[in-house]
């Protein structure tokens, strides 16, 4: 009698548990965050991954070398939320020293910010190249970049990070993804065209331009830049054959504290109903689109093949057939 009650028990457990996954699965869509800043201690990877956990959402997470081993063990400790980059000073002259390091730890995106000189610098190409080999994505910084109350000089400057110098970086890197940050704000336009030629450009929307245009009730003026669609170019001369929709360059990102994620989620959804986004391009624009190129399962938030990948095995598009990225 016992051993029956208790069988009963299990077996409702169980039963109570699978449907409480299968909801948890099938209610909530895969969040991939492209665009977070790694905190500096371990209450802030608590806060990431108790809040993320909740939202069936990941986090590419920005890091400086001061927080290496913080993040190497989230990331170790905590893979179904964090996806660890690397954060470099391009004009460093260890950065490529330190790229390497990233890499061999498991980090696997490298991102840059207030360069000395224009984002496409051939002096800048050696990083570069070396990012594509090892299958790491570039993450830039790209348009209005803020500044604190003092009075220490910087050289800092929103005009070396303008989003049109992304177009030569995507074409002379075509094998790995170039993300920048922002959407280039205010350069929307510039930033936009820049994609409609390169399939390996993206851009996350993070930072004041949501703000800015739900308080100018304006944010339907994407879909005036973001114009183009898939399969355009097998009717005209003027869109990439085999590219991707105009929306699909746009990969959600927060840039904030890892609380600030429901606040993005909300805007990031204003912003699709806003612009009238195909429902067949948001799951991608959520997470998909990422995923599918740092090679992670979305169901089980894992990557397909173990860090580091070896050198040169990395490739954005079908070996022999670059530019056919059908299913972007
Ligand atoms: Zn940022």
């Amino acid at each position: 009698m016992l051993s029956r009650m208790l069988r009963l028990a299990v077996s409702t457990l169980g039963l109570a548990f699978l449907v409480w996954s299968g909801t948890a699965g099938a209610d909530q869509r895969f969040i991939l965050d492209s665009h977070i800043h790694a905190g500096h201690d371990n209450d802030w990877v608590q806060r990431l991954v108790s809040i993320y956990r909740e939202h069936n959402a990941m986090a590419c997470v920005l890091t400086w070398m001061d927080d290496f081993e913080l993040i190497k063990k989230a990331a170790e400790d905590y893979p179904d939320v964090v996806i660890p980059y690397g954060r470099v000073d391009p004009d460093d002259p260890n950065a490529v020293r330190e790229i390497e390091k990233f890499y061999q730890a498991g980090f696997v995106g490298i991102k840059f910010h207030s360069p000395e000189k224009n984002w496409d610098d051939p002096s800048y190409f050696q990083m570069y190249r070396l990012c594509e080999y090892l299958g790491l994505p570039m993450l830039f910084h790209t348009g209005i970049t803020s500044r604190g109350m003092t009075d220490k000089p910087a050289k800092s400057s929103t005009m070396r990070m303008r989003p049109g110098y992304l177009d030569l970086v995507a074409r002379a890197f075509p094998r790995t993804m170039i993300q920048g940050a922002h959407f280039g704000n205010p350069f929307y336009d510039e930033a936009a065209e820049a994609c409609r030629w390169n399939p390996n450009l993206f851009f996350d929307i993070t930072g004041s331009t949501l703000h800015k245009l739900i308080k100018l009730d304006d944010l339907a003026r994407f879909k005036k830049i973001l114009w183009w669609s898939a399969g355009e170019g097998e009717e005209t001369a003027h869109t990439l054959k085999g590219g991707p929709d105009a929306f699909e360059h746009i990969v959600f990102g927060t840039d904030e504290q890892p609380e600030g994620l429901i606040g993005n989620i909300e805007r990031f959804q204003k912003f699709l109903d806003a612009n009238e986004v195909p429902e067949r391009l948001r799951a991608k624009m959520w997470g998909l689109t990422i995923a599918r190129i740092l090679d992670i399962d979305p169901e089980t938030h894992q990557f397909r093949r173990p860090r580091p990948l070896p050198p040169g095995s990395h490739h954005i598009f079908e070996p022999g057939k670059p530019g056919g990225a059908s299913d972007y």
